[in-house]
């Protein structure tokens, strides 16, 4: 590998990308300020189920899905909801969305996230050698649950899993109860990914990591970015409501929230968000051992340090709309169609999933500027890709050659 030294790299978003992103610079001795207008960790990083999903090749741009959309939309209680006053807004999102339910962009799509989820855990394994994970990350396996009604699904999703050479191991609903015997038997069959991890706190798991990047001498600056520009060559710049900062390089991982300084720089990248919802069942984190998703229902429920973390649904409401009762109702009845036993609940929590139409990341340099790389659009999977991402980002930054094929996950697709 060859690289030429980079001077400094400034980052705007302290989620799960912009921290490992952060993390893997340091290693390579490339002074890097991190900035956020929040605490590090405080938006979709925190609140999401905390799977490590390196087996989820298939997205939800799928043909078989494309059927059951009408379906969905016009039922209250379903998986997926709209709120009708942003639709206007969302429209080139669902219209690039539609263009991309077929079998041939599915495909593309399965294979290059695959190409990243693959190297998914090798990258977190090696940062988890540096941060105390003590009762924070678990290897207890991930169960998928599904009833007989969407079998064609099922069965292309296993398909193609087996296609791409993804490990899994099909269960009857005994070898289910067998894992999880607390659970109500209102399913026919599920899925076993017996390696895959989660975490128990991804909040505290973000933290660590950040603490690490700030003891290897990473700055962190607490503010808003307005703006970010490539002045000349080697030089860009990021404004924030008090300041000016110059970096040789910079990097927009601002999450679902990266489109208002994409646009600034010409590109019209079709970021939108998958708005999901969690809640806490606190002292019930005993009823199950792993995290459990029931795929008919686009719900699932994690153990974690703060209680049984019940979350899902997929909302189409950009990132103004408030939070819905509704689908706050919908994800709490999921859950005690599973455990009855549950009572109250706590938490109530809306976060932003970032997603492009085609469900693949936009991972690389920006079209017009080449000192300005993006990370962002890992839509469910961001958790999963964050220290892979920061491994790709900073050799990008740092000019180092790559096995891996990037040019899917260019924003140059969008041009
Ligand atoms: C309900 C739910 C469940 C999920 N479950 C899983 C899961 O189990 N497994 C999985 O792999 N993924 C999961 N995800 C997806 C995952 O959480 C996200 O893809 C991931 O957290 C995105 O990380 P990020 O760093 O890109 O964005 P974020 O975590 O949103 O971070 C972006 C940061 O940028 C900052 N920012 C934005 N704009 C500016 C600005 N102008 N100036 C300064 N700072 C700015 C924000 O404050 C924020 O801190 C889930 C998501 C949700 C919502």
């Amino acid at each position: 590998m060859s690289s030429d030294k980079v001077s400094s790299v400034g980052i705007v978003g302290c989620g799960i990308q912009g921290v490992c992103i952060g993390l893997q610079l340091l290693k390579k001795n490339i002074p890097t300020t991190i900035f956020d207008r929040e605490e590090p960790g405080s938006m979709a990083s925190y609140g999401n189920a905390g799977h490590f999903s390196p087996y989820a090749v298939l997205q939800l741009n799928r043909p078989d899905i494309l059927y059951d959309v009408p379906k969905m939309l016009f039922s209250s209680n379903g998986p997926l909801a709209l709120r009708w006053n942003y639709i206007p807004k969302m429209l080139p999102w669902i219209l690039g969305y539609l263009k991309n339910c077929n079998q041939k962009s599915m495909m593309h799509t399965a294979k290059n996230m695959h190409q990243i989820l693959n190297l998914s855990m090798e990258a977190y394994e090696e940062i988890f050698q540096e941060i105390d994970t003590t009762n924070l990350v678990d290897q207890k396996g991930i169960i998928y649950i599904w009833t007989n009604k969407n079998m064609k699904s099922r069965n292309l999703e296993i398909k193609v899993r087996d296609e791409l050479g993804v490990k899994q191991k099909i269960l009857t609903v005994k070898e289910i109860l067998d894992l999880e015997p607390n659970l109500k038997p209102v399913f026919d069959g599920g899925c076993y990914y017996d390696y895959a991890y989660h975490a128990r706190d991804p909040h505290k798991i973000l933290k660590k990591i950040f603490d690490l990047f700030i003891s290897k001498g990473g700055k962190f600056i607490k503010e808003d970015v307005n703006s970010i520009k490539q002045l000349q060559e080697n030089e860009t710049l990021i404004k924030t409501d008090t300041r000016e900062y110059k970096f040789e390089k910079s990097v927009i991982a601002c999450g679902a929230y990266s489109k208002k300084l994409t646009d600034q720089l010409g590109e019209n990248i079709p970021l939108d968000t998958e708005r999901g919802y969690h809640v806490h069942f606190k002292g019930m984190e005993n009823l199950i051992k792993r995290p459990v998703i029931f795929l008919d229902r686009g719900f699932g429920m994690t153990p974690m340090n703060q209680g049984l973390r019940a979350v899902g649904t997929v909302e189409l409401g950009g990132l103004k709309n408030p939070l819905s009762k509704k689908r706050i109702n919908y994800v709490v009845n999921c859950a005690k169609e599973l455990l009855p036993q549950l009572n109250d609940h706590q938490d109530e929590w809306l976060g932003f999933r970032p997603t492009l139409p085609d469900f693949l990341p936009v991972i690389g340099p920006s079209k017009n500027n080449k000192n300005i790389i993006y990370a962002f659009g890992h839509q469910h999977l961001g958790w999963t890709l964050g220290a892979i991402t920061g491994k790709i980002v900073s050799g990008i930054l740092s000019n180092e050659k790559t096995n891996l094929d990037l040019s899917a996950y260019s924003s140059s697709r969008f041009n």
